[in-house]
């Protein structure tokens, strides 16, 4: 082939593609156009998440109709010129690419009036082809409609998620948008419905008020910025009361720009070490200032990630702060401190073959403040468990082990079968000591009910039979960014479960019911903070397991036994006979033991007896 310089048009295609790659990214480009063009006011409307239409309204300065045209071409922008110093960039736009490169892949409609302007005008480019700029009566401002995005590049429409996926990430991105914004007032509406509302007051509060729910906005503790510093953080981070299972309610700025970066988001989990327990996180903005020359902003296309001259410093200015405002608020808790203990080397776990080596006692997640049995959720009777071989043959856990329903019967080589138990009591609360026919047992109490609720749900489910519990009242809870989505993609399986929930409006819900073994817990812990917690957990995408495994795990999780309670001789032992008849009786559906030995010939030579 000749080389050849390639055509206007197809060269805007292909480089459109760096900064549009999804229905999130035209709305990234466009309103941070409205920001740069001084809005208070940004409203944004998708439809089928933003495949179908996109639509930008903003009350900014607007666009005189003799630029009209111009904005549209590559590499035109009223921001920045020959003479400007390129480290010091103040608007988040400069490149002029965002307008040409939407216009070569959709079609698009501008509407816009200047401030200083009595008539508006209207301009269309569909998919490259420019029309003429007409005159047209307009509000002070800019409307951009986008409709049809990439069908022109069926490769790019292939790769994009389904609608809730993609309006998941514009929900995420409006959100983080409003956060770093809270002077200007943002509304998302999705297929009609709102779904994102800030009011704009300018005070962060508020903000995250619109984004998180009032609930989360109370419990937040502003940081102390430094002023006088060259490098400093402004923002709320949550009180460790407060915390998520997952990472995604960070958001990072950086000198007004809203940024996303790993390594800063891990610092700022870091700086909750001791605060938080294993694998819980923080609802954190920080918003930072630097020195301009000491970012830079331009090491990716569309500015999402900036590159730190002394990221080091940056990350201690972050942590000294947070930390801070934490140790002024709250006590250190001295958790984790559990992984130096239990490396006895007794200790193993029965579902390993013997001599499998050292078990170290499971770091129980859900160690609660010790209180009355009467907080066991359910009461279990025989006639619960499936009897069909079946239901208990269905692997959850994924065990290696395959065992046919023969070899647990006829007792040969049990690998998947707890040994007869008498329980001797209770320790810390939190194992059940019992001894059985080669030693000691150990079996953590919140695991192995967690086993025994996990199954007993998994078959109800299966067997599609709903266990729910009406409220007495109902309760309405505000949904986080994506969350929202979660419900509206898993109703049918949330429902099956027993939770009676509808959607009502701008990103809130309505709880009727409770999967029934939540109902004590529900009535303790409230309905909402429960589903809350539960959508976390899940929306985390976790490996291996299908949603509906991982949404019965959560339930079982949630309306076991917590460590920490205290239990009667004869709830052990209602335990633990409960724990027998499980199928996997020897792990909790996580995949930690529920239960380990201390082996009798371990002991005997332990003390010298041999
Ligand atoms: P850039 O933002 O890098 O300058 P764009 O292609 O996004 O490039 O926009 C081109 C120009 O169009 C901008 O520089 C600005 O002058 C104008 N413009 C775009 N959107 C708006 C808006 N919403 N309000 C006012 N002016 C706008
Ligand atoms: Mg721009």
């Amino acid at each position: 082939m000749l080389i050849r310089v390639l055509s206007e048009q197809l060269a805007s295609r292909i480089a459109a593609g760096e900064v549009i790659e999804r229905p999130a990214s035209v709305v990234k480009e466009l309103v941070e156009n409205s920001l740069d063009a001084g809005s208070t006011r940004i409203e944004v409307q998708v439809v089928r998440g933003g495949s179908q239409s996109i639509t930008i309204v903003d009350n900014g300065q607007g666009i005189p109709p003799s630029e009209m045209a111009t904005a549209f071409e590559r590499f035109a922008t009223s921001k920045i010129d020959e003479a400007s110093d390129l480290i010091a960039i103040e608007t988040l736009g400069f490149r002029g690419e965002a307008l040409p490169s939407i216009a070569s892949v959709a079609h698009v409609e501008a509407i816009s009036r200047h401030e200083g302007e009595s008539a508006g005008s209207r301009y269309v480019v569909d998919f490259g082809k420019a029309g003429k700029v007409e005159t047209a009566g307009a509000p002070r401002g800019t409307r951009i409609e986008v409709t049809g995005l990439f069908k022109n590049v069926p490769a790019r429409l292939k790769f994009l998620g389904s609608a809730g996926r993609e309006l998941s990430r514009i929900h995420t991105l409006m959100a983080s948008l409003a956060l770093v914004y809270p002077d200007v007032s943002f509304n998302l509406t999705a297929d009609g419905r709102e779904n994102l509302r800030t009011v704009g007051s300018g005070d962060l509060r508020d903000a995250v008020a619109g984004v998180y729910g009032q609930k989360i906005a109370d419990q937040m503790l502003p940081l102390e910025p430094d002023n006088s510093a060259a490098f400093s953080v402004d923002g709320m981070v949550s009180s460790p009361s407060l915390n998520r299972s997952n990472r995604t309610y960070i958001t990072l700025a950086v000198n007004g720009r809203w940024i996303q970066s790993r390594r800063l988001a891990y610092a700022i989990e870091q700086a909750y070490h001791g605060f938080l327990p294993d694998k819980r996180f923080p609802v954190a903005i920080a918003r930072i200032h630097t020195p301009l020359d000491d970012v830079d902003a331009n090491v990716h296309p569309t500015k999402a990630e900036v590159r730190f001259l002394r990221e080091d410093l940056v990350y201690s200015v972050v942590q000294r702060a947070i930390r801070g405002v934490l140790s002024t608020s709250a006590p250190v808790h001295g958790l984790g401190a559990g992984r130096a203990a239990g490396s006895i080397g007794l200790l193993r776990s029965p579902v390993r073959p013997s001599g499998g080596g050292a078990v170290s006692s499971p770091v129980s997640p859900n160690r609660a403040p010790a209180s009355g049995f009467s907080q066991w959720p359910v009461e279990l009777t025989d006639e619960d468990w499936p009897r069909d071989g079946s239901a208990r043959q269905s692997s959850l856990l994924g065990t290696p082990a395959r065992h046919d329903p023969d070899e647990r019967s006829d007792g040969a080589t049990p690998r998947e079968t707890l040994p007869v138990l008498r329980v001797i009591g209770q320790v810390h609360e939190t194992y059940i000591v019992a001894e059985g026919p080669d030693g000691v047992y150990l079996v953590d109490q919140h695991a192995a009910h967690e086993r025994i609720t996990y199954e007993r749900v998994k078959a109800r489910f299966d067997e599609n039979v709903t266990e729910s519990q009406p409220l007495l009242e109902p309760v309405a809870i505000d949904l986080a960014p994506g969350l929202l989505t979660v419900v509206q993609e898993h109703l049918d399986e949330l429902h099956r479960v027993g939770w009676g929930v509808e959607e009502f409006g701008s990103g809130s819900l309505i709880i009727r019911s409770v999967p029934a073994p939540l109902a004590v817990r529900a009535s303790g812990d409230g309905a909402g903070q429960l589903l809350i917690r539960v959508l976390d957990e899940l929306s985390e995408g976790g490996t291996g397991e299908s949603w509906r495994d991982r949404l019965i795990a959560s339930v079982a999780c949630h309306s076991s036994i917590r460590a920490g309670q205290t239990l009667s001789i004869t709830e052990c032992r209602d335990l633990i006979r409960q724990l027998e008849k499980a199928s996997h009786p020897n792990t909790c559906p996580h995949g930690r033991p529920t239960v380990v030995q201390l082996d009798v010939n371990d002991l005997e030579r332990e003390f010298k007896r041999r």
